[in-house]
């Protein structure tokens, strides 16, 4: 169900959605900030029913006919607007999704919301033909922009819009959760809530997959290669990294949240390499099975070396989060992995 208290984390955002609602007193326009799996669209959908609950006190009620109608995907005042591309919300969505139908008053009650999510997706002109919606809205109107990053968006449009951010949830929120909800226990906990990074949805997601394990074992078996490797061999490896994504998956889009994955387990690799060259500890390390690797990644990598690795991983996430090509992607990140021990 759509309620607030069904999201875990979040507590300060909930509070102000909340609080919002039941005063009534809502902007025209709200930019919810957010990975993918984060809650985002939950939390959309809670700040829409509290906005249109027709309850007493808490709001939403779930209990008045708004509420279940907005649980059931009936209620007429809450739109959500679609698009007929999967990349690009275009102008045309969004003359009819919203322009041409927010002239419309209200059926139920005293206020209208729209979400559009993947935001980002908007083109300019899309965002241009919201944006004369957004400069003079009509009072029962509410709009929910739901995006990964505001970057996308043109400067305009945040200028009007309330910036709503969903930050990390902290580990031990997450840690708590799959404890004492999914039964899993600590050990696994820590290990789930080291690649969740604060993304509720992420946990769930490795809890529930397969892919997890098997991506594990694939991104273990390329950085035990990395660790052997000397430079001639590094190259081979990124061009062979760059043709195995591409075989893998015929589609783009899951080629994309492979990398995504597989950059995830590097950056836990050397985050554990990292802390036990300035502990000389093994405990509360992700990989502790692979110590003898991780021990010797410590000997070969600088400090400077650590922080050019994180950076550069940091970096290629950003680039398969902005299209860039994945051949592209793994060979800039695997030379500079390669790089980075040279400066030793
Ligand atoms: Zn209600």
């Amino acid at each position: 169900m759509a309620d607030f208290d069904a999201i875990i984390g979040q507590e300060q955002l909930k509070e102000r959605m909340k609080a919002t609602a039941e005063s009534g007193q809502c902007s025209h326009a709200y930019l919810l900030v957010g990975e993918r799996r984060s809650g985002r669209t939950m939390l959309a959908k809670a700040f829409a029913k509290a906005i249109l609950c027709e309850g007493e006190g808490r709001k939403p009620c779930n209990c008045c006919l708004s509420c279940l109608q907005v649980e059931e995907g009936s209620h007429p005042d809450l739109v959500y607007v679609t698009h007929e591309k999967p990349n690009s919300i275009g102008v045309d969505d969004i003359r009819q999704g919203v322009n041409e139908d927010i002239i419309l008053k209200p059926y139920r009650g005293t206020k209208k919301v729209y979400i559009v999510e993947e935001a980002e997706k908007m083109t300019a002109q899309a965002q241009n033909a919201l944006l004369k919606t957004m400069e003079e809205p009509p009072s029962y109107a509410v709009i929910l922009l739901i995006a990964t990053t505001a970057d996308a968006m043109l400067q305009t449009i945040l200028s009007r819009s309330v910036l709503l951010p969903i930050h990390p949830v902290p580990d031990e929120i997450i840690r708590r959760y799959l404890m004492t909800e999914k039964h899993i226990p600590d050990y696994r906990a820590d290990v789930i809530c080291a690649f969740a990074r604060g993304n509720v949805g992420r946990a769930i997601d490795i809890i529930s997959g397969e892919s997890f394990e098997q991506n594990k074992t694939e991104a273990v078996a390329i950085l035990k290669s990395l660790s052997d490797a000397d430079y001639g061999k590094i190259y081979q490896d990124s061009v062979k990294l760059g043709k195995v994504i591409k075989e893998k998956k015929e589609n783009n889009e899951e080629n994309r949240s492979y990398l995504s994955d597989l950059l995830d387990f590097f950056l836990v690799w050397f985050r554990d390499a990292l802390v036990y060259k300035s502990t000389g500890r093994s405990e509360g390390l992700i990989f502790r099975e692979e110590i003898q690797y991780i021990k010797k990644v410590s000997g070969d990598i600088s400090y400077e070396g650590f922080e050019d690795i994180f950076r550069a991983i940091e970096k290629a996430k950003k680039m398969i989060r902005s299209n860039v090509n994945i051949e592209t992607v793994s060979d800039l990140l695997l030379m500079s992995f390669k790089d980075c021990r040279k400066e030793r």
